[in-house]
């Protein structure tokens, strides 16, 4: 297969966490420059590197939001400087902000959203750490009020949830009891109910899978440990990821089982406002069942300025912009307009999912639910794949292709997110592009 072999560094998608001083410039680009270049200079000179950056209106596999309207923007640029941590400041802000926990507890069926608890994140990522440390709280507080020992946490999830959940079991030392599945259409309900115990904090349940776009059978789940609580005396609850799938499934429900607070045992919920909730990257929410399941003694007081100032965040200062935004975006829509929206994006899904089968070269996995098209080549070859992820990516395609970790029958999937950079043409024009590519590595 003749393909331009030096050009794959680029694309092995390895980025290392911390940086890297292997790069060996002529400038000097680790120090902290004597003399600064003035704006212009500035400017143009990062402006001119960031052009080697992938498009972003091209990257087909990534979930979080290309653009938004011009005065969503416009919004944004007017409010860069504000600190969103200063309430006493910018009670305005805090006040939308807190509009927004209400309307989200609303959509989402929480217990009393005239009462709403919960808060803005950066992220899912940092929305399901609090979640999940108030859970812990909660078992704690509850062990020892019996007497117990609460010296050994654990978390029970399936092998197919985002990284984020391994992340905390490691953060916040919580045993990861992290289920593994033989397929990717496999839930294991049997092994997530026997792997519960009385030191379990809490149940992970998935409403829109990162890797697959399915949704967890929660209902089921729900009906389960309500049975095992009540046999064993326990008091474990439910804490639901619909990173992707919050700003969905409320719009289109008749598809969708239920899955929010209406189960009396989920207990919190988080969303990614920067994906389907329509808003640029920085900006997740938890939102709680009641106010009953966030410890009072997690809510952080401090003094700082004026008056105190109460929060449940892992950061202090944060800008409002995002926050801002999510506003925007729920006022600019409204519920029909989130709808219409998602259902736009189904159909160039659908149109994606058809040609792709068409083809005779393409197998689809996903359910079909969310505008995600998941796949896998029929003919499978490894070497094919990464020729063929080499071509796309030669015409500016950025196509992601993974294989789902706790999973042991190992396969390489492609994921394709039909969002607001993939209108319908586009999503013709790579067609077109991904099965004249295939074709030609086959004959070649
Ligand atoms: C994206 C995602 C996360 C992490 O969310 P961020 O907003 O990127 O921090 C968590 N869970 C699921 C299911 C996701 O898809």
């Amino acid at each position: 297969m003749k393909y331009p072999y030096n050009f794959f560094r680029d694309i092995s998608f390895s980025t290392p966490i911390l940086t890297s001083m292997k790069e060996k410039p002529t400038s000097k680009p680790y120090q902290f420059p004597k003399k600064g270049e003035g704006a212009f200079r500035a400017y143009q000179k990062i402006s001119n590197e960031l052009t080697l950056d992938g498009n972003v209106q091209l990257d087909l596999g990534s979930f979080s939001t290309t653009s938004m309207n011009p005065l969503a923007d416009k919004l944004i640029t007017e409010q860069l400087g504000k600190n969103f941590i200063d309430y006493n400041e910018y009670g305005q802000t805090k006040k939308i902000h807190d509009r927004i926990i209400g309307m989200l507890s609303g959509l989402l069926h929480a217990a009393d959203p005239n009462n709403p608890t919960g808060t803005s994140t950066l992220g899912s990522s940092e929305a399901i750490h609090l979640a999940l440390l108030s859970h812990k709280w909660n078992w704690k507080k509850r062990r020892e009020s019996f007497g117990l020992s609460a010296s050994k946490p654990n978390i029970v999830y399936s092998g197919n949830a985002h990284v984020c959940w391994d992340k905390f079991a490691l953060y916040f030392d919580v045993e990861p009891r992290k289920i593994p599945q033989t397929s990717h259409d496999s839930y294991p309900i049997e092994e997530i109910l026997k792997s519960i115990d009385q030191n379990t904090i809490c149940v992970g349940a998935i409403a829109g899978n990162t890797y697959t776009g399915s949704i967890d059978p929660i209902e089921k789940l729900n009906d389960e440990i309500i049975r095992l609580n009540k046999k064993h005396n326990w008091d474990v609850g439910i804490h639901v990821d619909a990173a992707i799938g919050g700003f969905v499934f409320p719009f289109i429900k008749k598809e969708v089982k239920t899955w929010d607070f209406r189960l009396p045992l989920v207990r919190s919920i988080n969303l990614s406002g920067h994906k389907y909730g329509l808003v640029y990257p920085g900006i997740g929410w938890l939102i709680f069942r009641e106010a009953a399941v966030l410890p009072k003694e997690l809510i952080f007081t401090s003094h700082y300025l004026e008056k105190p100032i109460e929060t449940y965040t892992l950061n202090f200062s944060k800008g409002a912009s995002m926050i801002l935004a999510q506003y925007f975006s729920i006022l600019q829509h409204g519920k029909q307009g989130y709808e219409k929206t998602i259902r736009d994006y189904c159909k160039t899904a659908d149109v994606i999912r058809k040609r792709l089968r068409l083809s005779g070269h393409f197998e689809t996995i996903d359910e079909g639910i969310l505008p995600v098209i998941v796949f896998r080549l029929k003919d499978v070859k490894e070497d094919m794949l990464t020729a063929l992820l080499l071509h796309l990516r030669s015409k500016n395609w950025m196509l992601p292709a993974y294989q789902i970790p706790g999973i042991s029958k190992k396969e390489t999937l492609l994921r394709i997110v039909v969002k607001e950079n993939i209108s319908p043409e586009l999503a013709q024009l790579f067609c077109d592009d991904l099965i004249y590519s295939y074709e030609t590595l086959k004959n070649d």
